[in-house]
């Protein structure tokens, strides 16, 4: 019954006032000398002491792989829509039939095209079905999984694998107390792990899962 982030882009449940926060601090310790607050910086600018809070906030975008604070911000919005969009969608979960599915992905759609475009996936076609955790497009990734409205890649698989493997970290649920693993439904409390994406969440027993799928794929296609 832990959360972990999944290790890329703007994980569900730090919002951006908490980055800025975050920015302001970074910044004090920079000025104050602190050694590991200038080497986050030294590989951005060569002069780590100099630096005004809009580089920080730049540091801090390039840190979680987007090309300025502006872009990390446009995607922290979409994200934060397409988990209210989520929310509603689940609490009539049981209710869906193909033809709401279809409406709620007309919606949701534009909203995680957004977040590619902020991400810097390489072209963001609203039409193209993308990995939900890393946003790249189904044809450039070696294995698709879909869940009934997420998707996740074969290298996600592999990456939340191995956080399930090491969930040491565990961070006490607070306010992800709310979670659900998007691809079975099942509450945080429910299971092991959750790994908290950029709004999208997936459980340890869907990565096994996943690991199954993609492993059976394999041999059958060696064959
Ligand atoms: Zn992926
Ligand atoms: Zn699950």
């Amino acid at each position: 019954m832990t959360v972990t982030p999944f290790p890329f882009g703007l994980p569900t449940g730090i919002p951006i006032d908490s980055l800025r926060e975050h920015a302001k601090e970074l910044l004090k310790s920079v000025q104050a000398g602190d050694a590991a607050a200038l080497d986050r910086v030294k590989p951005y600018f060569r002069d780590p002491a100099g630096v005004t809070l809009q580089r920080i906030q730049l540091v801090i975008a390039r840190e979680r792989g987007f090309s300025s604070w502006r872009k990390l911000k446009d995607f922290a919005h979409a994200r934060d829509e397409l988990i209210e969009q989520k929310g509603k969608s689940l609490e009539d979960r049981r209710t869906f039939n193909s033809k709401e599915i279809t409406e709620k992905n007309a919606v949701i759609s534009p909203i995680v095209k957004r977040m590619a475009d902020s991400a810097g996936a390489e072209d963001a076609d609203p039409t193209v079905r993308r990995c939900s955790f890393c946003f790249k497009r189904q044809d450039r990734v070696w294995k698709f999984i879909a869940g009934s409205a997420n998707y996740i890649c074969d290298e996600c698989v592999e990456t939340c694998t191995g956080l399930v493997d090491d969930d040491r970290s565990g961070q006490a649920l607070g306010p992800q107390e709310g979670l659900h693993c998007d691809f079975c439904g099942k509450h945080v409390r429910e299971v092991r792990t959750v790994i908290a994406g950029a709004g999208t969440n997936i459980c340890d027993q869907c990565v096994e899962l996943c690991v199954t799928i993609i492993t059976e794929g394999t041999q059958a296609d060696s064959r």
